[in-house]
């Protein structure tokens, strides 16, 4: 069997979904880059992961990443016009005479096994029970000023060793032009480290439109997280660039919104990196609901005028819950209860 390369176009998932209009469907199987979308390869019959890799010297066309942990395969049925189609990009002939597979197995993921998660903690004792800051995680913060000042709380405390830390550089992708160098150095001396050096190990990049917001956070962050060999995150305010009024192609901005999401979360996983989002909105627009659902965990922040409450709205596997704690202590808290 020869394919046909005819399209120099190259597909992303949602182009696939577009085209899925009802017509006569057939099986397919798709192989797409988890941290782009960029559709790879196309074919009625199964091919090993291996010789797709090898047919795009094993980098993502698009983004550039290794495939051997970033691509994966999917069957699924597509209008029959669609069912074979190779990127234009490709580097080498792709061996396509593979007997076929029974559709049992429908996903083969090549990430990485989960290794054993590292916990980043807060000091705030009630918080640290409420939830674990684990390694592999998007986490989100909602809820402002408190999730501003333990972005920066956090940011020193990633660089302590275990069981405080992560023993980690850190990479702050700030979207609201929030970072504070002085809240560092203070959190800095309160842990008895030397501000300049705790200032060295943060590596901050800041986004003016939610296209540079997109782009820091899809194609510079894991880069950077390889480079400083670092294995914590935060991108501050990370809805507000995308809710700017201004705007006017919304429905491209929360698409892009969706896809920098999903590439979050890939990167989390893939790197086994923890990624702290801050928002300091609640669950009132498609963007914070978007970003509560697709996180492994919320926790919203809410300040009362002697404590702060939090709650923890969303986790993939823990049921929502309350915690209190009073203002700037982290030994008091009012009692803590179960929400419902
Ligand atoms: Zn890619």
């Amino acid at each position: 069997m020869t394919l046909q390369i005819n399209t120099a176009k190259r597909w992303k998932l949602e182009d696939l979904a577009q085209q899925s209009y009802s017509t006569r469907k057939v099986d397919a199987w798709v192989y797409y880059c988890i941290l782009c979308d960029e559709v790879l390869f196309i074919s009625r019959r199964f091919v090993e992961a291996k010789g797709v890799q090898a047919a795009f010297d094993g980098i993502c066309p698009d983004c550039g990443f290794g495939l051997e942990n970033i691509m994966r395969c999917e069957h699924v049925q597509l209008p029959h016009t669609r069912a074979i189609y190779v990127n234009p990009k490709y580097q080498a002939p792709l061996l396509v005479e593979f007997p076929s597979r029974t559709f049992d197995a429908i996903r083969i993921q090549n990430a990485r096994l989960p290794e054993e998660g590292k916990i980043l903690t807060t000091g705030i004792a009630k918080l640290d029970k409420l939830v674990h800051l684990t390694t592999g995680q998007l986490i989100v913060f909602q809820g402002y000023p408190f999730s501003k000042s333990l972005a920066e709380s956090l940011c020193v405390r990633a660089q302590l060793d275990h069981p405080i830390g992560l023993s980690s550089d850190v990479i702050f992708i700030d979207g609201g032009n929030c970072f504070d160098a002085y809240a560092v150095s203070e959190y800095a001396i309160e842990h008895r480290i030397d501000p300049k050096l705790a200032l060295s190990r943060i590596h901050v990049s800041r986004a003016f439109t939610y296209f540079q917001l997109a782009s820091l956070l899809i194609e510079k962050l894991p880069s950077a997280l390889m480079r400083y060999n670092s294995t914590f995150a935060i991108a501050s305010n990370i809805t507000e660039l995308f809710e700017d009024p201004e705007i006017k192609d919304k429905q491209e901005a929360y698409r892009i919104f969706q896809r920098m999401l999903r590439s979050l979360t890939a990167v989390t996983e893939i790197t086994g990196s923890l990624v702290i989002a801050t928002s300091s909105r609640q669950d009132i627009n498609p963007f914070d609901t978007m970003l509560t659902q697709t996180a492994h965990a919320t926790i919203r922040a809410e300040d009362h005028v002697t404590f702060t409450q939090f709650t923890l709205v969303h986790h993939k596997t823990l049921s929502p819950r309350k915690v209190s704690q009073r203002e700037n202590r982290t030994d008091q808290f009012l009692e803590d209860y179960m929400e419902r």
